[in-house]
């Protein structure tokens, strides 16, 4: 597909907590779609309400996507335009978007990504860990797959990036000293481009001791020194 081809699908990054962070062809699209395909409308509207658009909105969501996914293509074969945007950051990662990017390929739609936020991007380079080569681990899974996930990551080279949620901060801490050794070297970056932004570097060992005295609040980025 050359550049002629009018694009179907616009995935739109959109804030991870500053609402300056968004582009101005991020703005554009968004004004010139024909429908918004929103993981929560309400927190959209607010996005769009702040930079004066008005659009129609349409919930697409890790709970509706697998049913919702064929109407989509068959109103973007017809000749519609859509963005796909998610609640913060870059959709498909950590949020809804694979399948709908997927269908639409497979239909032979085109799809556009647009380059914008997104939390661990941010927070490697603030780590001040090896950035040349990581892997992007987002959430572990919780129960089933966890031990083996964290014994598969014990002999990882690169550097390593999780997702995680505050509750759970210095369960996981504790978990990757266990199976990564307490010296690791790691970064916990909280609240990205937000008002309490705090990038916190040391061994693992630091890093629980620091979290485990205080009550920790917001969205949290966890970077991990591979294996020397
Ligand atoms: N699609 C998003 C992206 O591109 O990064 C990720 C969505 S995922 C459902 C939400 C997780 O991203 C949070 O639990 C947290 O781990 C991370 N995150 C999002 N915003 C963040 C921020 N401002 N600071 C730190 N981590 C953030």
């Amino acid at each position: 597909m050359d550049k002629r081809t009018p694009t179907q699908l616009y995935v739109v990054p959109t804030p991870i907590g500053n609402l300056e962070d968004i582009t101005i062809r991020a703005l554009r699209i968004l004004k010139e779609v024909d429908f918004i395909l929103a993981e929560d409308t309400r927190n959209t509207g607010h996005l769009l309400k702040h930079y004066g658009i008005e659009k129609k909105l349409v919930p697409h969501h890790l709970f509706n996507e697998h049913k919702t996914i064929e109407n989509i293509v068959e109103r973007l074969r017809d000749g519609a335009s859509c963005a796909l945007v998610s609640d913060a950051g870059t959709p498909a990662i950590s949020d809804p978007g694979y399948l709908l990017v997927r269908a639409c390929i497979l239909a032979g739609l085109r799809v556009e990504c647009l380059p914008g936020p997104t939390a661990f991007v941010p927070a490697l380079v603030n780590s001040g860990i090896a950035s040349d080569h990581f892997v992007f681990e987002g959430f572990l899974p919780h129960k089933k797959g966890r031990h083996t996930r964290l014994t598969t990551l014990a002999d990882e080279e690169k550097t390593m990036i999780f997702y995680e949620s505050p509750h759970r901060l210095v369960k996981a801490l504790s978990q990757f000293a266990e199976y990564f050794g307490a010296e690791r070297h790691a970064c916990v970056s909280r609240e990205l481009t937000k008002i309490f932004e705090e990038n916190v570097r040391g061994s693992l060992a630091e890093l629980i001791a620091y979290f485990e005295k205080k009550t920790v609040k917001g969205e949290i980025v966890i970077v991990i020194a591979g294996k020397d």
